[in-house]
C-alpha cells in the first residue's frame, strides 16, 4: 500500500515537472498525446529537453501545412503532424522547433536555411537517441538536413 501511495506521487511529480508548457485540450486526445511527446522527450534527451522546457511555454494547434512557431515562446504543431499518430514523430515536432525559438531568441542573425539546416541536426541528433524511430521519420530528417545544407550561402 504504501509502495501504491509512492508510486501514486512520483506520478503527480513527475505530471507537474513540465506543467509548464501550456497545451489546449483540443479534444480527440491531443493533450495527453502532446503531454506524451514531452515526457519522451523527457527520457529520451536532457539536452533537449532542457532546451524545451526553457524556449517553449505553449503549444497551439493549426490547419498550417507545416508545423511552426510563433515567437518568443509558442510552437505551433500542424493537424497533419498530429494525424500522423505518432509520438515520437510529435516529441521530434517540439524538439525541432524548440530549437527555432532558442536560435531566433540567442542567434537572431542567422540566416533562415542556416537556422533550419541547425534545427534538423538537433533533431537528427534526438533521433538518433530514440529507442525506436520510424523510417520515414530518419528519411525526413536527413533529406531536409541535406536540402537545407545545400541552400546556405557561403
Ligand atoms: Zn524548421
Amino acid at each position: 500500500m504504501r509502495y501504491a501511495v509512492a508510486v501514486v506521487f512520483f506520478f503527480l511529480f513527475s505530471l507537474q515537472s513540465h506543467g509548464q508548457i501550456k497545451v489546449p485540450d483540443a479534444g480527440d486526445g491531443w493533450k495527453s498525446f502532446v503531454d506524451s511527446a514531452i515526457s519522451l522527450v523527457k527520457e529520451t534527451d536532457s539536452t533537449s529537453y532542457a532546451l524545451l522546457t526553457q524556449n517553449c511555454k505553449d503549444v497551439e494547434f493549426a490547419l498550417t501545412p507545416y508545423s511552426t512557431t510563433r515567437p518568443p515562446s509558442t510552437i505551433v504543431i500542424s493537424v497533419r503532424d498530429m494525424r500522423t499518430q505518432s509520438v515520437n514523430n510529435i516529441a521530434c515536432v517540439l524538439v525541432h522547433e524548440s530549437y527555432h525559438l532558442y536560435l531566433h531568441k540567442n542567434r537572431p542573425e542567422l540566416d533562415p536555411d542556416e537556422e533550419e539546416y541547425l534545427s534538423y541536426v538537433h533533431e537528427y541528433n534526438f533521433i538518433c537517441k530514440l529507442r525506436y524511430a520510424e523510417d520515414w521519420l530518419f528519411k525526413n530528417v536527413i533529406n531536409m538536413l541535406l536540402y537545407h545544407k545545400s541552400l546556405i550561402k557561403d
